[in-house]
């Protein structure tokens, strides 16, 4: 039994219609039973809903992703639409600097940002965060919001060792993505190497990022099989192991069976 906490169904090649099943009976031949599909805007939350509904095993969020930013959420709509019982989390949100076009995005980014923080603090969900190229800004905001009181993850995770710990000690878990497999992660498997397994998720992003043996290709979630056995590679343990606490740690963030 393994999770992918953190996929983007709706936006897979080709689903007829919302229709996942093709990937959902890949991944599960490959041991992934369960799925979080992470919201990257709301204009398109209703698909990511519609998929959560047709599968009891996918579970969604509720968000817009720090690159969307036309359609900044308001806090009480991020509480509307997380009233739905399939919507586990906040986000995802966070900082991406990276990805900055005009002089006023980052307080565009930072304002909405916020947002998400204190809509997860009232609804009492944890959080899904994005963070590139803004580190210190990321881990700031996250404690003038008091976003401890709700922890959540940081996803894709790419940054070094002291970084994952201050995270960490606000309540986050970390969660690798295919880029762990990648030969010039040399700082993130130094990560992966040494947290502690109680903390750890494991995801693809697909449709991006597909991990080794596939890089270059569409991911898909069946592809976080890879993300987890690399993972069981590096820290010689049985694939089951890390698959068992991975799984527990997901339905233990996001309050699902597992
Ligand atoms: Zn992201
Ligand atoms: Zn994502």
């Amino acid at each position: 039994m393994l999770v992918d906490s953190h996929c983007h169904l709706e936006m897979l090649p080709n689903p007829v219609q919302g229709d996942y099943r093709a990937y959902l009976q890949q991944a599960e031949a490959m041991g992934v039973t369960t799925f979080l599909s992470v919201s990257v805007e709301l204009k398109t939350f209703p698909d990511v809903l519609r998929g959560a509904e047709q599968f009891p095993c996918v579970y969604a969020s509720v968000g817009a992703h720090p690159c969307e930013l036309e359609d900044s959420p308001a806090v009480d709509r991020l509480l509307t639409h997380a009233q739905h019982p399939k919507v586990v989390a906040v986000g995802e949100t966070g900082l991406d600097y990276f990805h900055i076009k005009e002089a006023g995005d980052i307080t565009t980014q930072q304002q909405q940002f916020r947002n998400h923080i204190r809509a997860a603090r009232e609804l009492q969900k944890p959080l899904i965060i994005h963070m590139r190229d803004a580190t210190l800004d990321t881990l700031r905001i996250l404690r003038e919001e008091r976003a401890q009181e709700v922890g959540g993850v940081m996803h894709c995770y790419t940054e070094d060792w002291d970084t994952a710990q201050a995270a960490m000690d606000l309540g986050f878990l970390i969660s690798f993505s295919g880029i762990v497999t990648f030969k010039s992660a040399t700082v993130l498997r130094d990560v992966a190497l040494r947290m502690p397994l109680d903390q750890m998720l494991v995801e693809t992003d697909c449709p991006y990022l597909a991990p080794v043996p596939h890089r270059g290709k569409p991911n898909q979630p069946a592809y976080v099989r890879h993300v987890a056995e690399f993972i069981a590679q590096l820290r010689e343990l049985p694939f089951e192991t890390v698959a068992q606490q991975t799984t527990q740690n997901f339905a233990r963030l996001f309050r699902v069976a597992p």
